[in-house]
């Protein structure tokens, strides 16, 4: 690619031309940088030249092609300075995010009763598309859970107040305005609280096969060969419908806001402005709406260990990976009030930092990677040295390598089941084509792409995990 220079073994630049007001900054290696699809370089170079961007344009070693900004984009950007704010810099799945939970149970204890905790979580956990929940909330208890988020379930019963130190935000994402949100909005996600939509969102059962750093494995309770739950999933209807409705409003008020866009998708509207600002309490609305979902789910699983097991589950960490926030970095021994846009990247604060839980605050962020149902998933922990690099950001995953309509005609659903399950992974879904597009070999190499982040200095790796049974969308 014309213009991308090698700054180090993880890290390649393009200096700004024409349009850019920044570099772009590429974590990959060799090869993962061979691999990347020319539209993540394309699309960083957008990034590169909207408004009140600051530092560069970040592509994490995950990213792919994605709606304006790549996925695995990170871009912060500054309201005094004009800076926007952008649907398409957020994504669709507002809030898309992983949280992890400790069983207290080793492998052992898991793979006695496999298929049989395997059906159990399947029954009770709502999956697919159309999925129904069995909350049903009317005005009043939407706009409370928008406002809420993770402390409103917990408030409802779902799940304990000792869960929300373990959540970024402690649960709850201040400045949600619900009254931006459309009542179609609310009405999608009236039927949805509590399920776990479609492909790529799982509830996963895993083991950790390898400690990397054993004092940080410690603060974070992990031990070879403990069973752990991984729930990844977002804000449905109710987000997707925020992200549509408002990209096309950005869209069409672009020129009144004097922005040029050089690509439709990159829809963005001044922090300063009315709409900005409408968006930016609707996404908050939509944060809530994710971590919401993400602790009943918690619930429902919790009801299954403590059937099976008589056991509880103990959340590790809760982070999101489609969010813009408004956080204070230092940029050129500057503090400064920065929207950050992680777009299929995960927050990594590192260790001191005052955003973190005092138990974790010593040891920094747990950076949860998920890679697919049949490879592994990494717990990484946020360093001083990501602070500086990309805004305390890393990965979110492996990142995909073949979209989800080349993965259909290369692999068949259940064939990709039937081999998983000849590897002693169990998986349970209602969607043959949904297991083709989310075949292992459709995604990047996850143990590649977490080393880079290493390299880079984005993340250091902690524990890898491997999966017992996988509940897909
Ligand atoms: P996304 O939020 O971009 O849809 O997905 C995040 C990451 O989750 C993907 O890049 C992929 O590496 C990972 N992933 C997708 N499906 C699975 C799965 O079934 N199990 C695990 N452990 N990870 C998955
Ligand atoms: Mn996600
Ligand atoms: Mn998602």
């Amino acid at each position: 690619m014309k213009g991308l220079t090698k700054h180090s073994d993880t890290e390649w630049r393009i200096e700004p031309t024409g349009a850019m007001r920044v570099p772009v900054v590429i974590f990959a290696s060799e090869a993962l940088i061979r691999d990347i699809d020319d539209k993540v370089i394309e699309q960083a170079i957008n990034v590169a030249g909207l408004p009140g961007i600051v530092g560069a344009a970040y592509a994490m070693p995950d990213a792919h092609w994605g709606y304006g900004f790549p996925i695995g984009g990170v871009g912060a950007f500054d309201a005094d300075a004009g800076g926007i704010v952008s649907g398409g810099g957020v994504g669709f799945d507002i809030c898309c995010g992983v949280r992890t939970l400790h069983t207290g149970l080793d492998r052992a204890a898991v793979l006695a009763v496999q298929k049989e905790l395997a059906d159990a979580l399947y029954y009770s956990v709502p999956v697919g598309v159309g999925s129904t929940g069995a909350i049903r909330l009317d005005h009043k208890g939407m706009d409370a859970m928008l406002e809420g988020g993770a402390a409103w379930a917990v408030g409802e019963g779902y799940g304990r107040p000792e869960d929300l130190a373990r959540i970024e935000e402690q649960g709850r994402m201040a400045g949600a305005d619900p009254s931006q949100v459309s009542d179609q909005a609310k009405q999608r996600q009236q039927q949805e609280m509590g399920t776990l939509g479609s492909g790529n969102h799982y509830l996963e059962v895993q083991a950790v096969t390898e400690i990397y750093d054993a004092q940080i494995a410690a603060a974070f309770g992990l031990r070879i060969d403990d069973a752990m739950v991984s729930i990844h999933c977002g804000s449905r209807g109710l987000g997707h419908q925020i992200g549509t409705e408002y990209l096309k409003r950005m869209a069409v008020a672009a020129p009144k806001h004097g922005i040029n866009l050089p690509d439709r998708e990159l829809a963005c509207a001044p922090i300063k402005s009315q709409l900005g600002q409408a968006y930016l309490g609707a996404m908050r609305a939509g944060i809530n709406c994710a971590l919401a979902n993400r602790q009943i789910i918690t619930h429902l699983a919790r009801r299954v260990f403590d059937e099976f097991f008589g056991t509880d589950l103990e959340l590790l960490y809760d982070v999101s990976h489609n969010t813009c926030k408004l956080e204070e970095h230092v940029v050129d021994g500057r503090r400064r009030q920065l929207y950050v846009h992680r777009k299929g990247a995960t927050r990594a604060f590192g260790p001191g930092h005052p955003d973190l839980p005092p138990d974790l605050r010593r040891v920094g962020q747990p950076v949860l990677i998920g890679g697919t149902m049949g490879t592994a998933s990494y717990i990484l922990v946020g360093t001083e040295q990501g602070m500086q690099l990309a805004f305390g950001s890393a990965c979110h995953g492996a990142g995909r390598a073949l979209s989800r309509h080349a993965a259909t005609r290369r692999w068949h659903g259940r064939a990709v089941q039937d081999e998983l399950a000849s590897r002693g992974i169990v998986v349970r879904s209602p969607s043959a084509r949904g297991l083709a597009e989310e075949a292992p070999g459709a995604y990047k190499d996850v143990s590649e792409v977490v080393l880079v982040a290493e390299r880079a200095g984005l993340a250091r790796r902690v524990a890898r995990l491997e999966p017992l049974l996988c509940i897909k969308g």
